[in-house]
């Protein structure tokens, strides 16, 4: 079984460990051993349960993914943001614990492939795509910090990029994170987010059964274009279209829509209707997030208010709908505001 290159250890599948190591029982006792705890600093010459010439074949042939944490702040709401040295690169990854479970913000690029007007991380560019062993490495060094009576229980690929636009190395890192007998998270705990790439969310939704979040950020293709540019190659409806599709086929399965307010843009009422209307009969979850500032954006979040009035009027149509409050915002962790801002001289 050929295994992608540069696949890292963290970025190999059980079978895929299975082959390597010759057998399963094997390829569990690595698993056993790589996940359960931090990242380990290095690879030793033996682990448990595993023929050491077996494992030294391993070793040879794949590395630990290079990680390492250049930075850490911890917000007074508990959330942890780090800045995470990759080959060549830097991302950041979010802790954020609530009432007895965390959640972990993973990135699936550095910068990003697209250009939402909205975004801080959009104002980074393109850095490269990263691996599956990249991402479950960002996944175990902000595990080991989860609060006791917090387990990390779930993730959301929320951070930096686009995770459709690096699609085959997130269902790997998917794969490894769903895994038994680790890390052994359940599928419906991870939601890949997207700004909306079609062709990305048609084989997301084949391919995988991790939860789905479109992020549709307005009601109208005007609104829409203006703020994230790819909505002309993929509008509204053929977003929606897609989601509805799945829909028929599997109507167990409930997706995401994320919808950032914007003072004066995209939070009237009007706008709380149109998108009620346009989710329509769509089994579809609506979480509402405040505009968190970025740069010289003059973009603003509405006051709490209008935030709830909005909420308010999209249930009022039977909608379930949250809304997530800004957490870690004043260390710039919150949704949109990862950008590396803490070092700028490891951008490169
Ligand atoms: N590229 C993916 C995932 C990263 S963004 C996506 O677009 O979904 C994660 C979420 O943060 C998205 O819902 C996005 O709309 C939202 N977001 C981006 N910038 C924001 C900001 N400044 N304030 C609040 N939310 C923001």
């Amino acid at each position: 079984m050929a295994v992608p290159t540069p696949q890292t250890l963290t970025g190999l599948t059980l079978e895929e460990l299975t082959d390597q190591l010759g057998s399963r029982t094997r390829a569990l006792a690595a698993v056993r051993w790589l996940y359960a705890g931090a990242l380990p600093p290095e690879l030793p010459e033996r682990i448990p349960g595993v023929a050491a010439n077996a494992w030294a074949g391993v070793r040879a042939r794949f590395a630990l993914p290079r990680a390492s944490v250049r930075e850490r702040r911890v917000s007074v709401d508990g959330t942890i943001k780090f800045l995470i040295a990759l080959d060549g690169v830097a991302v950041e990854s979010v802790l954020i614990p609530s009432r007895g479970r965390s959640t972990i913000c993973l990135s699936s690029q550095s910068g990003c492939t697209r250009h939402c007007a909205f975004c801080a991380t959009a104002t980074l560019g393109f850095k490269r795509q990263l691996t599956a062993g990249e991402i479950v490495a960002q996944f175990l060094i902000a595990r080991a910090e989860a609060p006791s009576d917090a387990p990390a229980t779930n993730v959301v690929f929320m951070g930096m990029g686009e995770p459709l636009d690096n699609l085959d190395e997130v269902l790997r890192a998917v794969r490894v994170l769903t895994q038994s007998p680790a890390p052994q998270l359940g599928a419906e705990q991870i939601t890949v987010s997207t700004s909306g790439v079609l062709p990305g969310m048609q084989r997301f939704l084949r391919e995988s059964s991790a939860s789905l979040a479109l992020s549709l950020n307005a009601t109208t293709d005007e609104q829409r274009d203006a703020l994230m540019p790819h909505n002309r190659k993929w509008p509204i409806a053929s977003l929606l279209g897609a989601l509805r599709e799945h829909a028929a086929a599997d109507p167990s399965r409930v997706h995401f829509i994320e919808y950032v307010l914007f003072d004066g843009v995209n939070d009237s009422d009007a706008d709380a209707e149109r998108l009620a209307a346009l989710l329509e009969g769509l089994p579809a979850r609506v979480n509402l997030i405040p505009h968190n500032p970025m740069g010289s954006s003059s973009l603003r979040a509405p006051a709490a208010e209008r935030v709830l009035a909005f909420q308010k009027r999209l249930r009022g149509f039977g909608r379930l709908c949250f809304v997530r409050w800004p957490r870690g915002q004043e260390i710039a962790a919150a949704c949109g505001q990862l950008a590396l801002t803490a070092r700028p001289e490891v951008r490169e």
